[in-house]
């Protein structure tokens, strides 16, 4: 896929300002008076551009589901009265058409949409032959695949002004995010398409305000073009997401504590500097496999050794003792037991997997 880079909606607007894209509403428009009302005190800072659902996926029937149709007039207000770019969720052909008789400007496509194809192909259908930019989030699942697969159906139907929106996944393990960012899966997805532009959405990675300003700063640190952060004049009275939304005022503080690095070093003397770190880490991961080969090496010996005496593979207390042992000595080492710990869990798999071999041929 080839974007659209030259008239990209996203890199137009962000065209050498060196900052961030940033985009921010409240997670649902609930009424006319707090739609114009954020609006207005988000036009003081200088958003790219105002979000507010309008339809809401809602995980179980009976919470807030969204304004409907109605609210898009007031959204269409936002444009009309403040000069503002507008965005909001669809989820269906539907929506598709109604918010763009109304002309919001950009449209996004949910985490829970973006899980079925059907779904995607369907709003794909409905953006043949119109010029609009679309935002994807990834998909509830950490799946990449997805993710790309989403954004080809809506490229395929000729949108090239496209933004992929990093919002987290969930996670049946307890974690301190509400969806898990699995940053690699993002980091994956930029190194591919490098001409698509990444946001993060720390208010659904976080699910609680306090983690809105790391994980933003977490997100610039590795290169992402923007920030889509829900605000609400009232967050603890929002209708949806009361824990994840910030004022306004917050979210200038917020805005103004980021610190933007540079993507490259300034001379060719910093660069040479890295450069020769980097040659150190090249060789250090030389010296990483080459001490992994020789445990391997000695695995097949033990294994064969096994075959000889007829012992089973697994002996569960040498592997306890490995993985007790390992953590401590990483400890002692200076390095994060954890860390070492889920190393050990893949040479485990890789020692069984070359013993039983040796024992069964499989
Ligand atoms: C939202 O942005 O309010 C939303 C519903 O997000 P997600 O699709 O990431 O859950
Ligand atoms: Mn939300």
């Amino acid at each position: 896929m080839k974007f659209n880079q030259k008239h990209s909606f996203f890199t137009e607007l962000l065209a050498g300002q060196g900052q961030p894209l940033v985009i921010a509403g409240p997670c649902s428009a609930e009424t006319e008076e707090q739609v114009m009302q954020t609006a207005q005190a988000l036009k003081q800072q200088r958003i790219h551009l105002f979000r507010a659902g309008i339809w809401k996926p809602r995980t179980r029937p009976g919470s807030f589901e969204g304004v409907g149709s109605e609210g898009l007039l007031w959204l269409n207000r936002v444009k009309r009265e403040l000069g503002m770019k507008v965005t909001t969720e669809v989820a269906t052909a539907r929506h598709v058409e109604e918010a763009l008789k109304q002309e919001v400007d950009v449209l996004w496509i949910g985490a829970r949409t973006t899980v079925n194809p059907f779904a995607v192909q369907e709003i794909a259908d409905a953006l043949k032959g119109v010029k609009v930019p679309v935002m994807i989030k990834n998909p509830v699942n950490p799946d990449l695949a997805l993710w790309i697969g989403a954004i080809e159906r809506i490229y395929h139907a000729g949108v090239s002004d496209m933004a992929a929106i990093h919002r987290g996944f969930s996670s049946y393990q307890k974690s301190k995010y509400r969806n898990v960012p699995v940053w690699q899966i993002p980091i994956e997805l930029k190194a591919r398409y490098q001409s698509l532009p990444v946001i993060v959405d720390p208010s659904h990675i976080g699910g609680k305000r306090e983690l809105i300003f790391p994980v933003s700063q977490k997100a610039l640190d590795l290169g992402y073009d923007g920030v889509m952060i829900e605000t609400h004049p009232n967050p603890e009275q929002a209708l949806s997401d009361a824990e994840q939304q910030v004022t306004p005022a917050r979210l200038a503080e917020i805005l103004g504590q980021l610190q933007v690095r540079k993507s490259h070093y300034d001379d060719v003397e910093l660069e040479n500097r890295a450069e020769e770190l980097r040659l150190q880490i090249d060789a250090a991961d030389h010296d990483i496999i080459a001490a992994l080969a020789k445990r391997m090496a000695l695995v097949e010996q033990i294994g064969d050794y096994k075959k000889q005496n007829n012992v089973q593979v697994l002996q569960l207390e040498r592997w306890k003792e490995i993985f007790r042992s390992r953590g401590e000595w990483a400890e002692d080492a200076g390095l994060h037991a954890a860390f070492i710990e889920e190393l050990y869990k893949l040479i485990h798999v890789e020692s069984i997997r070359k013993q039983t071999q040796i024992l069964d041929g499989v």
